[in-house]
């Protein structure tokens, strides 16, 4: 299907196969690019930060990308999967909660019934809210390509500031999926965020907790922005492993994470000291809120 729209874009496709879509961006040589609920591409398009495109293709029509699946250990979520329907999932709920609550604060109502996690994370901003949320749960990405197709760890897509290794000029993140959380785990997110006009977030972050009684046996840490990508924070999680659930060890993680990152202060979002600080605060809370998730799992 062909359609002329408006002057962002000549031709718009929805095609409803992974290999029509994909077939149409060959065609396209690069001139086309993927789409999904549109609330980044087409706002910066229409402000003019990019060239009109000669085609969009639409992922969000695929068949079977529509949805949200369990298989296995892993819940799946379609390209085509918009934030609202995260948000309400009983199973991202109960498995991955942490992804609910980063992908509950993106934007308001319209543009959480729009938006998509795929376009959040293949868009690749450094404070990606569903990517943060995604990132510390150790999400993984599925990309199509003409060759074949791959899963990859999430955190491994970004190359630089709206730069992924993912050619959204050839390729389509097709799913995204996460190992759910056991009975033992536990997940949480925090955004410090002006309250007034747009939603430009001070710092986010997230973290995945596995608790053994007293010890934390697995972690994973996730901030944002805090350099040119959405950040793991390896080396903060890796410290927790193997030590009680304390508030020093808490405190300890936030250390680590300041130690490994170079705050900025932005006129648009807060002084360094100021974000230094609320890194100090929340993250201890959140790995808190962690562990007594992680309890009250029956
Ligand atoms: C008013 C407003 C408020 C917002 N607030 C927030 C916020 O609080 N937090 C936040 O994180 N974001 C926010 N955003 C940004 C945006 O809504 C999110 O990043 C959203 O998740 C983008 O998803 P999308 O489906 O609309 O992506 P699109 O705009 O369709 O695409 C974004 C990028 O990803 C690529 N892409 C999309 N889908 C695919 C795919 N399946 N395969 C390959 N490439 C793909 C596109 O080519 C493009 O480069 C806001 C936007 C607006 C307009």
């Amino acid at each position: 299907m062909v359609n002329k729209l408006t002057s962002a874009w000549e031709n718009y496709y929805a095609p409803d196969s992974v290999a029509a879509a994909l077939e149409i961006l060959q065609r396209h040589e690069g001139r086309a690019r993927v789409i999904g609920g549109g609330t980044d591409l087409l706002v910066e398009t229409r402000r003019g930060l990019r060239r009109p495109l000669e085609a969009i293709v639409d992922a969000t029509r695929i068949e079977g990308l529509n949805s949200i699946s369990a298989e296995g250990d892993y819940i799946v979520i379609g390209c085509g999967v918009t934030h609202t329907t995260i948000v309400n999932d009983p199973r991202i709920l109960r498995y991955g909660q942490c992804l609910a609550e980063s992908c509950g604060v993106i934007g308001g109502p319209q543009v959480r019934n729009t938006g998509t996690l795929a376009g959040n994370v293949a868009h690749a901003l450094p404070a990606g809210d569903g990517t943060i949320g995604l990132l510390a749960l150790g999400g993984e990405v599925e990309v199509a390509s003409a060759t074949g197709t791959r899963w990859m760890p999430a955190k491994d897509t970004f190359e630089g500031p709206g730069r992924s290794i993912i050619d959204r000029h050839r390729e389509i993140l097709t799913r995204l999926r996460f190992r759910r959380t056991a009975g033992n785990e536990g997940s949480a997110f925090h955004r410090v965020m002006r309250p007034q006009g747009l939603c430009l977030p001070i710092i986010s972050m997230a973290t995945r907790l596995e608790i053994d009684g007293d010890m934390i046996t697995a972690a994973g840490i996730s901030m944002g922005p805090v350099g040119p990508v959405p950040w793991f924070a390896k080396p903060a999680a890796e410290i927790l492993v193997g030590k009680p659930a304390s508030a020093e060890q808490f405190d300890a993680a936030a250390n680590v994470a300041l130690e490994n990152i170079s705050l900025r202060t932005s006129k648009y979002r807060a002084t360094a000291e100021y974000r230094e600080m609320m890194i100090r605060t929340y993250l201890p809370i959140i790995l808190a809120t962690a562990v007594r998730r992680a309890r009250d799992t029956p």
